[in-house]
């Protein structure tokens, strides 16, 4: 097939798949969302966003990452010279957990499919782990995101780069705000293609 026609069969799929969450029930977060927030920007992108869940601004708008939050994100990619048109966004789970309360462990599990999905067909280079939630999915590692940044980690035919949470540099001030350009420069550097990144250890991988 053509690199043209796999666009549009990549594009036609993500869009049914979008279709799918829109109706989803799987979780008792489809009691109290307003809308489904499947993702957002290029199916062709190299570089693909996984954060934790929609917020309140979120939730109305059925916008990844379109808050505080977000302005942060778009300025940090800005400084990479990237757009948001040229990356994707996702969350772990697609709908607003009441009160933005930490996802739980089964609205996860529920809502991972999605994800494993939007990674398959978007097919990104580099996966940014943002905070927590997404880092720990993707690592299965119990370690927090502040031992796990700073490095880059292979993970099926990919390059994970987890990075904090940009509400955490919302909250944590500059020193947090520094890693995450850190971070960014490092996610600049994969893309150059001027990191070497290491084999994978066996008990690293595991898609979730
Ligand atoms: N925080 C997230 O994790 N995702 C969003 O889409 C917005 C805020």
């Amino acid at each position: 097939m053509a690199d043209d026609d796999r666009g549009h069969v990549t594009d036609e799929v993500l869009r049914e798949l979008g279709e799918r969450a829109r109706h989803c029930t799987a979780c008792r977060l489809a009691e109290t969302r307003t809308t489904v927030v499947f993702g957002d920007g290029s199916p062709d992108a190299r570089v693909m966003f996984v954060g934790e869940g929609p917020g309140k601004n979120e939730d109305l708008q059925g916008v990844p990452f379109v808050g505080a939050a977000g302005r942060l994100l778009n300025r940090l990619l800005g400084e990479i010279d990237l757009r948001r048109e040229d990356v994707y966004i996702a969350n772990v789970v697609k709908c607003r957990p009441p009160g933005n309360r930490d996802p739980r462990p089964d609205e996860i599990d529920a809502c991972k499919g999605f994800l494993a999905d939007q990674i398959r067909l978007i097919d990104p280079d580099v996966v940014v782990t943002l905070g927590n939630f997404a880092t720990k999915l993707l690592l299965r590692q119990e370690v927090g995101i502040s031992k796990l940044r700073g490095h880059v980690y292979p993970w099926w035919n990919r390059t994970v780069v987890p990075t904090f949470h940009p509400a955490a540099a919302l909250r944590g001030g500059q020193s947090v705000l520094d890693r995450m350009h850190e971070d960014f420069a490092l996610i600049e550097s994969v893309l150059a293609d001027a990191v070497q990144v290491e084999e994978p250890e066996p008990e690293q991988m595991g898609l979730f």
